[in-house]
């Protein structure tokens, strides 16, 4: 159980990085609160694992500090960290039985044999192996394994922090289910911090209370995936977030109003825009009204996706996505409103908040 405070984190893989695009890691600075559930989320390559194996001790950081409850632990082995990490892929003992794979890592610390009993066999039914205790893991398939090793990240229940790095990738996506609610489970029952890093939305959205967004080195935004959804605080988490994400319209700012191609959008408010910035509007697909009414929009194409059809559409020169309703109905002249309380406006990619 432990608050983890990132400290101006930057890192580096090559000894003497040049330029900026050298970092895996550009400028890392927050803090996690003791027994949050936080998903890490973001494209390949963008440095989940960098900033996951930093937590863990497996990389120093080439810059910056990291404290557990305040304790600095930047130069602290691994092992000595308190904390459970489960990888990608398996990491097991191939010669040794699920049940002593599974007891591993409470023997290493001489938990009580009857208590190791208990623990290893609430973990060996939740992962599904109950009838496979006495089998040595090298048998086993790929996704049982990854099962083991997930199971030997759960089976201490006195640890501070769980780090998960995509690990239910090669699992089916029913038990991927199971195991997922599983964790949840375990997660409100010992109160361990929990990080999870995901490359999938879906499971990101589903799973966490809080979702940290990455992009490009940074963390982008950490946030509910409700203030995700509405009030993306980067253009990159509108497009990332969401299913179409967030329709990009370059505007020009002039006050409360947005002006894109020869269209005039009223803001309601009035946006604080430095000057030279490149600004842009930015509204989810689900907040566009296709009607009668408003600004002309020319459609290229609807695709039915079962209860919403997604319509792709052109408005002022520029591609749109709007999704309508399964029923709804697409008039011969179609034109747009966007709902204003929907709307945001970007800088430099990055959201602006109202004119004081
Ligand atoms: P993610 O987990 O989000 O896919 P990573 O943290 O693995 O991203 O990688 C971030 C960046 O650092 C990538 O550009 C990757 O190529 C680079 N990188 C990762 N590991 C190493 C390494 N061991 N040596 C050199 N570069 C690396
Ligand atoms: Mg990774």
């Amino acid at each position: 159980m432990a608050r983890i405070n990132l400290e101006h984190i930057r890192h580096a893989y090559g000894a003497k990085p040049k330029s900026e695009a050298d970092y895996a890691l550009k400028e890392v600075h927050h803090e996690w609160n003791d027994g949050g559930a936080y998903a890490l989320l973001g494209p390949s390559g963008c440095g989940k694992t960098t900033l996951l194996n930093i937590i863990s001790g497996l990389i120093n950081p080439s810059e910056g500090r990291i404290l557990f409850d305040g304790t600095d632990v930047t130069h602290l082995a691994t092992q000595h960290r308190n904390i459970a990490q489960v990888f990608q892929f398996p990491v097991i003992y191939d010669t040794m039985t699920v049940y002593d794979n599974l007891a591993f890592p409470l023997r290493n610390r001489h938990v009580p044999e009857a208590e190791v009993d208990r623990r290893v066999k609430e973990i060996i039914e939740m992962i599904g192996l109950g009838g496979w205790a006495k089998k040595t893991a090298r048998g086993l398939t790929a996704d049982q394994k990854q099962k083991i090793s997930l199971g030997r990240g759960l089976v201490r229940s006195d640890v501070s922090a769980i780090l998960f790095d995509e690990p239910l990738t090669v699992i089916d996506p029913e038990m991927k289910w199971v195991l997922r609610s599983q964790i949840k489970r375990l997660h409100k029952r010992f109160g361990f911090t929990m990080v999870y890093v995901t490359h999938d939305q879906t499971e990101a959205l589903t799973f966490a209370d809080k979702v940290v967004v990455m992009y490009d080195g940074q963390i982008v935004q950490i946030g509910t995936p409700a203030e995700l959804f509405e009030r993306p605080s980067h253009t990159f988490v509108g497009y990332f977030i969401g299913s179409p994400g967030m329709n990009v319209l370059p505007a020009q700012i002039d006050g409360a109003t947005a002006a894109v191609g020869g269209e005039s959008i009223a803001l309601g408010f009035q946006p604080r825009i430095k000057a030279g910035a490149t600004t842009e509007l930015g509204i989810r697909p689900e907040f566009i009204s296709l009607g009668r009414e408003g600004m002309p929009v020319a459609i290229t194409k609807v695709e039915d996706i079962g209860r919403h059809k997604v319509v792709r559409a052109h408005f002022a020169d520029r591609p749109i996505s709007i999704i309508v309703d399964e029923d709804g109905e697409i008039p011969a002249e179609p034109r747009v409103t966007f709902d204003q309380k929907a709307i945001n406006i970007y800088a430099d990619s990055w959201r602006v908040g109202e004119e004081a």
